[in-house]
């Protein structure tokens, strides 16, 4: 599908729905919340395409996603990304699966020996690789094509994402209790490449939002002390670094998966002022936007989760009122908030339930202490 083959974005909507998304920024509210349910591979079904097409064709991904945002009403941000990359840069081999992102087959680092040696990739060398040539490919599509739609994002996860696209995750967890000093010196190298990575989206287009958080370290996986030092500590110090460089100013904080045991500790995580926290769960439950409001208000916009599970597979009503009792929650929230789900808008979920957060971002998301 070229560019030819899709009709173009209503640029009433695109004006009205861009000023959403500057709520947190500007002296004016916007009529209500933004919605943001990370919309990526979900957009292939919106034009009857495959996973597998979505992740192979980068720049009709992209247009896709653009086609999506506008018939769902959501922020208009060209996205693309997918979980494993960097393994590819690094000699690792990525393979695509039927319904599924590209996933690595094999990775750069087979042993603890390997670590020592393991060299990250400076700027220059990395822009060339594989996976800025995919990622690049769609940036620039939206960049040309969709320019008001167009936010530089470099995916990275936290530091132990990015450590298992280059060992396995099996590794990762054994060398944590038999050899922690390697894992630690693994996640310092992890933090370098996030700096390496950044710099080369700055240097193409100027600006960039980091993807970070914690994925893996999560409570579900790891306690607390753990979380601390193979997530928390490592991946401020790599925030830290990047802000450095100067290739931010965006920092997304995704905290993915349960962190009711750990969420308090990313208060204190470096944030720019264009910082966007996220918490998946509480427990089992979604985590509730009145205390993730309370605990990062003051500091970031917040977004705010909608169960995947639920939008994946929930009724309509339970989708729209959940959405409804975060909203209601987390709007006033003093930097902001945004309305999204726990992660990436699930790639089969029905489109009606997609479209019930954003019903109830309309019909309760209207701020009233502004
Ligand atoms: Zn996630």
């Amino acid at each position: 599908m070229p560019a030819e083959d899709f009709a173009p974005i209503d640029t009433n909507w695109l004006e009205s729905a861009g000023s959403l998304w500057t709520t947190p920024f500007a002296d004016v509210p916007s009529e209500r919340v933004i919605v943001d349910p990370i919309m990526l591979s979900h957009a292939a079904g919106v034009y009857k395409k495959s996973v597998e097409y979505f992740y192979g064709n980068p720049d009709e991904a992209v247009r896709m996603v653009c086609g999506a945002c506008e018939l769902y009403d959501i922020t208009p941000v060209g996205h693309f990304l997918y979980a494993d990359y960097w393994g590819a840069d690094y000699g690792g081999e990525l393979v695509t699966k039927a319904g599924a992102p590209p996933a690595l087959k094999t990775r750069p680092i087979k042993t603890a020996e390997d670590v020592d040696a393991f060299r990250v990739l400076p700027p220059e060398e990395l822009k060339d690789g594989p996976t800025f040539e995919t990622h690049f490919k769609a940036l620039d599509t939206v960049f040309n094509e969709y320019p008001q739609m167009f936010a530089p994002i470099t995916q990275l996860g936290g530091v132990l994402e990015v450590a298992t696209n280059w060992v396995s995750i099996d590794d990762v967890f054994m060398w944590m209790v038999t050899e922690p000093e390697v894992v630690d010196k693994l996640l310092t190298k992890a933090g370098d490449h996030m700096e390496s990575a950044c710099s080369c989206t700055a240097e193409r287009y100027g600006a960039n939002v980091m993807i970070t958080g914690s994925v893996i370290a999560s409570g579900d996986l790891l306690d607390r002390e753990q979380i601390k030092r193979f997530g928390f500590d490592p991946v401020s110090k790599a925030i830290r670094k990047v802000l450095k460089a100067g290739a931010g100013p965006g920092v997304y904080l995704h905290l993915c998966g349960n962190h009711a045991d750990d969420y308090d500790m990313w208060r204190t995580a470096p944030m720019s002022p264009f910082t966007v926290v996220q918490i998946g769960y509480d427990g089992k439950d979604i985590f509730p936007s009145a205390k993730h409001t309370e605990a990062f208000g003051d500091r970031a916009i917040c977004l705010g989760c909608v169960d995947t599970k639920l939008v994946d597979r929930g009724t309509q009503m339970q989708v729209y009122e959940q959405a409804k009792s975060q909203v209601l929650a987390g709007k006033d929230s003093p930097s902001g908030y945004i309305l999204g789900t726990s992660c990436e808008c699930p790639t089969f979920a029905p489109p009606a339930n997609v479209r019930a957060i954003v019903k109830a971002a309309r019909d309760f998301g209207q701020y009233t202490k502004f």
